[in-house]
């Protein structure tokens, strides 16, 4: 089954939906204190930004993005969706963050375990479902200083995801022989599965039979993307999909960043296969990563427009809405 030796498995970035762009901005660069690396705009739907978010540089791993949609409609935690999207701190940060989030009026509970690890949950803005994991070894990793939270306590990229099913066994075969994933522990009905140490390592299959199916919108993720070195390993990613799982990926998409192929897993959710390359310094320095508004070739003659259409970054921070229950 394992065509290709895999050094970098693990999660690429997390996609999902917001409401009001500027308070999405707010929350995640000032609350949890990333790195905007890129203010862009969706290249399916050029009137709406894309944000992300990551650290220093964007690395793979530590990348959360946005799309920003004014008016979407909240959605649902359900059957067939990411329910929840955890960020990596120090093991001896959990304490901080706890008076962090209390402080910001975030609804905090108690830290608790999950697989031997501390977790605070709570919700961004819009009602996405956070958490924060407290992870031995997540201090050597760089840490992005936003001039407000301590290096030594910042969020080191991704701890993974929680995806809800119906039935984990189908998606499990897809993460341990296609994304290189293996299987480190069971608590209940939740499953985890690892692929190294580093950020980005960990997705949690939560099989819940037949709950509620979930439904897209304001705070919900919209597609978890893994991570390829190259065209070659995500071609070969793209056979043992085809040969060993009858999933047929879409063709090849050049994000700018990364070049990408989508499919539907069997469990319905949206992953993407995201190259490492080029990377967020592709088209402006590390030292000015997302500040100014950056499009693709094929959108740039259209730039005027496009800007024009876009909502206003500056001015007053609209009300936090009340963080959703998921
Ligand atoms: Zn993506």
């Amino acid at each position: 089954m394992r065509g290709t030796v895999r050094h970098l498995a693990r999660i690429h970035h997390v996609t999902a939906i917001s409401g009001n762009a500027r308070r999405n901005l707010d929350f995640y660069t000032g609350a949890l204190g990333l790195r905007l690396v890129k203010k862009t705009v969706n290249f399916d739907d050029p009137t709406t930004y894309h944000f992300y978010y990551g650290d220093e540089e964007g690395r793979p791993g530590t990348l959360l993005t946005f799309f920003p949609w004014e008016h979407a409609a909240p959605g649902r935690n359900g059957v067939g969706l990411a329910e929840e999207v955890a960020f990596r701190v120090p093991l001896g940060s959990i304490g901080y963050w706890t008076h962090r989030l209390v402080e910001k009026g975030l609804a905090a509970r108690p830290p608790a375990k999950r697989f031997g690890e501390p977790v605070l949950t709570f919700g961004d803005p819009d009602g996405l479902a956070l958490a924060l994991v407290g992870t031995t070894g997540a201090s050597a990793d760089p840490a992005w200083d936003n001039g407000e939270i301590p290096a030594e306590h910042a969020i080191r990229g991704l701890h993974g995801v929680t995806l809800m099913l119906a039935d984990a066994a189908p998606t499990a075969a897809v993460l341990t022989g296609v994304l290189g994933f293996r299987e480190a522990g069971r608590e209940g009905s939740i499953a985890l599965f690892e692929a190294g140490e580093g950020a980005g390592g960990k997705v949690v299959l939560h099989a819940v039979g037949n709950f509620l199916a979930g439904r897209q919108g304001r705070g919900s993720v919209d597609h978890v993307a893994f991570r390829a070195t190259d065209d070659s390993e995500q071609a070969g990613m793209v056979e043992a999909l085809r040969r060993d799982h009858g999933i047929v990926a879409t063709e090849q998409k050049d994000r700018q960043y990364f070049r990408s192929v989508y499919f539907r897993e069997p469990g319905q959710i949206l992953f993407e296969i995201a190259t490492d390359r080029p990377g967020f310094t592709v088209d402006e320095p590390k030292a000015a990563l997302g500040r100014d508004l950056k499009l693709p070739p094929f959108l740039e003659a259209r730039r005027g427009e496009l800007a024009a259409a876009l909502p206003p970054l500056d001015g007053d921070v609209p009300q936090l809405s009340t963080p959703g229950s998921a």
